[in-house]
Parts: C-alpha cells; structure tokens; sequence
C-alpha cells in the first residue's frame, strides 16, 4: 500500500519527494521509528507492534515536504493486514490522512500524490488550489 512518488515539473526542474502511508512504532523510550513494510526490520518493532501510520507529505502553503502521523491507533496492531480485517479506530485527534494538518503552517493542504499534469508547484508559480 505505500507508495514513493516524486514531483518534477517538466519546465523549471522543480522537484521533490513525498511517500507513505508507512507503518510506524513508538519504541520503549516512546520515540516514533520506521515498523517496516509490511513486515518488521527488527525485533523490537515486532514486539512492539504498529502505532500508526506516517507519511512524508508535501504542503502547497509551506513549500515544504514534512513527516506527519496519519493515523495513530488505540492499540498497537500486529499486521497490517489487520487495517483492514477489523474495525480500527483511530485516536480522536487523528482522522483521515487528507485531514491531517501541516505542522508548519497548520492547514491542511497536505498532499502525497500530486497530479502530474497540475501545472507547476514552485514557489509563487502555483495559484489554484487543490
Ligand atoms: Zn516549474
Ligand atoms: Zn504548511
């Protein structure tokens, strides 16, 4: 289900990365580490189990790509698969990723996949929004 893409508009070079949704963990001092895709890179994030989901997402206001939380879970999940198996709601502060709020400029034009064809998203060359 993740995805990596990259934006470069054809006519000035502008370019950047965005991915995600990308499983995450909290290790045991509470600091957010990659769970790996879609099975665990290590031992302690299989023992700790899926907190959530995070992307690198680009935000049209900012000009900036940033790592935000899309959904954090009530309970640490053991499969991905899971997602999609049982009910899961997420923590209450976070609701569907298109929702999420840029942490930079607290709106919420965030975006993963940006359409190819949307013109060009260098600084004051973007005038429509989204
Ligand atoms: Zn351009
Ligand atoms: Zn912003």
């Amino acid at each position: 289900m993740t995805e990596k893409y990259k934006y470069k508009c054809d006519n000035c070079g502008y370019s950047f990365y965005t991915s995600g949704p990308w499983e995450f963990y909290l290790d045991y001092e509470g600091r957010r580490k990659p769970y790996g895709s879609p099975e665990p890179i290590s031992q302690e994030a299989k023992e700790r189990g899926i907190y959530g989901l995070e992307a690198d997402v680009y935000c049209l206001n900012c000009d900036k790509v940033f790592n935000i939380i899309l959904t954090e879970f009530k309970k640490p999940i053991s499969h991905i698969t899971e997602m999609l198996t049982k009910k899961l709601k997420p923590k209450s502060k976070y609701t569907k990723p298109r929702k999420a709020k840029c942490p930079g400029c607290g709106e919420s034009r965030l975006t993963i996949a940006l359409d190819e064809d949307g013109g060009c998203y260098a600084r004051g060359a973007k005038t429509e929004n989204l």
